[in-house]
């Protein structure tokens, strides 16, 4: 094992990357090492990637289609405002321009192909081969011919501020004991959700504990398990174009101070909900809370056995069926949160963005957050990945401008 606490070229770099996950690997494929600095990525687990493996179902929405000025809305609260210089900057078409360059051909959800220099009507966007190994691969070559140096299996536990500045700024402690020293720390350990990926929020209390303001994390573009239940036996089933409103009573869950309401496809689950429009809307929703459903449909057009379960919860003493009732719940059928489940795509929260110039992504001299960890998340759709490389790739300049 090696125990390298004394300072020595060996453990003191330019640049340390703290988590090889997607907008990590992002970073060092976007900021050429080549001789001239060196840069080390340092990941927990034994294969770096895993959560962007999994993304888009293994086939990885990359990003979505579109003018990047209407990414903005899909941030939620005011993060889209504070993540418009990045998204600007380091925008869908970058991205996907990057990608072709390196060779990963780019298709839309019908694997009708897409490219860089037109995506207005791309929607949401695929590598062509619907493999997100050959994203995970471009991100890992790229990284490796930039000459970052990747060592896996090593949890950061600590990091320790130095001089502003100096060679040494940054002390990045390690559980196997070891201690590597480096002018900038980028912190890229992503959220709270599916934490055997490695991303399992334990950055948050390190950074807490060095006085960096961290946001509640919770797990975002997940089902919702409610109360009492009725409709356990339609799990499965799915009805389109339905409002769902989420009611708060902490300002954190709250949509700009107000009750969210998004339009979808809803999804029936067995502890309650899931769909398009309920991943989406579930950063909103608050455990005890009200989350009301509106199907937008005439009662025929329900499914068969989802009529039955509305006329029995209809029914009045007398086992009649009160019509006034049956309408009241197709307009409004009301459930009490019992929880956002555990395994959300993103999470909601992390490094408060009032603490990050948005402008560099430091939190503090030569200390930076990028991706997941930082307090923004985004709706389905190729957002969350975006916004991983548009803040990756700000913090790459302002690391480049540092050290060359
Ligand atoms: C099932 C699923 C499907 C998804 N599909 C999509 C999609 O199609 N499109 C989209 O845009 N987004 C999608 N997402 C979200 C997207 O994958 C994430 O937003 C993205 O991976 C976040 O990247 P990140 O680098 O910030 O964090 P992560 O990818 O989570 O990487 C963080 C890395 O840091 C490491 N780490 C953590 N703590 C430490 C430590 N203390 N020391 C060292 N290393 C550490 C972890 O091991 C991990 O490798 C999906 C997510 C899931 C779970």
């Amino acid at each position: 094992m090696e125990n390298n606490t004394d300072k020595n070229r060996s453990n003191t770099y330019d640049c340390i990357i703290i988590g090889g996950g997607a907008s990590g690997l992002m970073l060092a494929a976007g900021l050429e090492c080549r001789g001239l600095i060196r840069g080390l990525i340092i990941e927990k687990t034994s294969r770096p990637g895993s959560k962007l493996l999994m993304s888009g179902g293994g086939r990885c929405n990359i990003t979505h289609g579109g003018s990047i000025k209407e990414f903005i809305n899909a941030y939620g609260d005011d993060a889209g405002l504070r993540l418009r210089k990045c998204l600007y900057r380091h925008s869908n078409t970058e991205l996907t321009g990057w990608l072709e360059e390196t060779g990963v051909g780019l298709a839309d959800e019908s694997g009708q192909p897409v490219y860089s220099y037109d995506l207005s009507e791309a929607g949401r966007i695929f590598p062509a081969s619907m493999r997100s190994a050959d994203v995970l691969n471009a991100f890992l070559r790229a990284a490796k011919s930039n000459g970052w140096e990747l060592r896996t299996g090593k949890t950061v536990c600590g990091i320790e501020a130095g001089e502003e500045d100096a060679e040494n700024a940054w002390t990045v402690l390690t559980d196997d004991g070891c201690s590597y020293y480096s002018r900038c720390a980028v912190i890229a350990t992503g959220g709270i959700t599916y934490p055997e990926t490695g991303s399992d929020g334990s950055m948050f209390g390190i950074l807490r504990g060095s006085g960096i303001g961290i946001n509640g994390p919770r797990p975002a573009l997940a089902p919702i398990n409610v109360k009492d239940y009725p409709y356990e036996e339609l799990s499965g089933i799915s009805i389109p174009d339905v409002t769902v409103t989420a009611f708060a009573s902490d300002a954190a869950y709250t949509c700009k101070g107000k009750a969210a309401r998004m339009n979808g496809d809803l999804l029936f689950t067995h502890r309650g909900f899931s769909g398009p429009v309920i991943l989406n809307i579930s950063r909103y929703a608050e455990p005890e809370q009200l989350i009301r459903i509106k199907y937008n449909k005439e009662f025929n057009e329900l499914p068969r056995r989802m009529r039955k379960i509305l006329e029995d919860r209809s029914r009045g003493s007398s086992g009649d069926i009160r019509t006034s009732k049956l309408a009241g719940l197709l307009d409004a059928d009301d459930f009490t949160v019992e929880s956002v489940d555990r395994r959300g795509m993103v999470t909601a929260g992390g490094i408060c963005l009032e603490c990050i110039d948005m402008a560099t992504m430091q939190i503090k001299p030569g200390l930076y957050a990028v991706g997941e960890a930082v307090n923004a998340d985004g709706i389905t759709g190729g957002y969350n990945l975006q916004m991983c490389w548009s803040t990756a790739m700000t913090a790459a300049d302002s690391i480049r401008e540092k050290i060359y």
